[in-house]
């Protein structure tokens, strides 16, 4: 049986540049009905918070991890996400090749954050996008960064405020950019796997008369989130449920689900064929081909992909069957009307569908 638990990978706190404590940031968590938040400040990885944090009868699993990146680069760039390394890692920043494999070696996950993140000139904010293409031993790429998204919009003083007061509106889908470098990634054999993040702050933001707080946590955590499935619940045990999770999102058990136009818990990408199955970050072989299955929580326009082309599309659908003989590395992106304009709602991490052999 499969188990479903959503969260968000990229926050951060009082101690970087967020504007909350670790268990304000859980409590909003909890209220916007999140299963695990990984706080993930910069060059400083907290030790002593993980654990459980509770609501009534809801708990939420908090975790540190680190964004590290090296402060002496001008321009900056190159911000790493690291996961259950449960140490210090910002001291290697200075080598992305290194500091990967430090943290392989400490057993933990990176992911490459806002990979192409441009400059908000008239707000004095940089690119940080990531420029070290040829490293490996990255378990893959954070594909839609809620800031990166907003940050992309900052062309103007009222384009600024028009979307700080319509938070709702900032949301559209994953930079296409980023998008096409995992396809090529994918299409390279790297297995490398999509997140999406909040990249949180709560930001206290003052143009001209007017102060207020950039998405405060709660609202971020209602919005782009990774949701990863596993085989077995989690038992409420830190240890033991760290442990859970973060094997799923090694091996790619998960989806990227924007949940404020509707909750995408439920959300399921499969693959059948000759007695076997497999889920997303799976290879799958069959010698007559192989049935791909999808199911929405809501009926919405899917698109299923194969190494980065659109094979299907199916409007206004709640799911799909589709048999293939072809191998290949298939995905979903599913859009939702919502707001005035269409947009991403969920994407799926792929599944491998290889050659048949003995
Ligand atoms: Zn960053
Ligand atoms: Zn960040």
């Amino acid at each position: 049986m499969t188990h479903e638990f959503a969260g968000n990978l990229h926050v951060h706190t009082r101690y970087s540049d967020g504007n909350a404590s670790h268990d304000e940031v859980a409590l909003a968590g909890l209220q916007a009905g999140l299963d695990f938040v990984v706080t993930t400040d910069h060059n400083i990885w907290i030790e002593g918070i993980d654990g459980y944090r509770y609501l009534g009868d809801r708990r939420l699993l908090l975790l540190a991890g680190e964004e590290v990146h090296d402060r002496s680069l001008h321009p900056q760039r190159n911000h790493l996400l690291v996961y259950e390394a449960r140490r210090e890692l910002s001291t290697l920043a200075g080598d992305p090749q290194t500091l990967l494999d430090s943290v392989q070696q400490s057993g933990g996950l990176a992911f490459l954050a806002h990979p192409s993140d441009q400059a908000a000139p008239r707000f004095r904010q940089p690119a940080l996008p990531w420029t070290e293409w040829n490293v490996s031993g990255y378990t893959g790429l954070e594909l839609w960064n809620f800031m990166t998204e907003f940050k992309s919009r900052l062309s103007s003083i009222p384009q600024a405020l028009y979307y700080s007061y319509r938070p709702t509106d900032v949301g559209r889908g994953p930079a296409p950019e980023v998008v096409t470098r995992w396809d090529q990634l994918l299409g390279a054999g790297k297995k490398t796997f999509a997140i999406g993040g909040a990249d949180a702050h709560a930001i206290p933001v003052r143009v001209g008369p007017l102060k207020r707080t950039l998405f405060p946590y709660a609202f971020l955590f209602g919005a782009v989130n990774t949701h990863v499935l596993t085989e077995v619940p989690l038992t409420g045990h830190v240890e033991d449920d760290r442990r859970i999770l973060m094997e799923s999102i090694r091996v790619g058990r998960m989806f990227i689900g924007y949940d404020l136009p509707a909750s995408t818990r439920g959300f399921r990408f499969t693959a059948g064929g000759d007695g076997r199955s497999a889920g997303m970050g799976e290879v799958i072989r069959s010698r007559f081909g192989v049935t791909l299955q999808a199911h929405l929580p809501q009926r919405a326009d899917i698109r299923l992909l194969r190494n980065g082309n659109t094979v299907k599309t199916w409007q206004d659908a709640q799911a799909f069957v589709y048999t293939t003989p072809d191998p290949g590395i298939y995905r979903v992106e599913v859009l939702i009307y919502y707001k005035g304009r269409t947009r991403t709602w969920i994407v799926s991490n792929p599944i491998f569908v290889e050659p048949w052999r003995r």
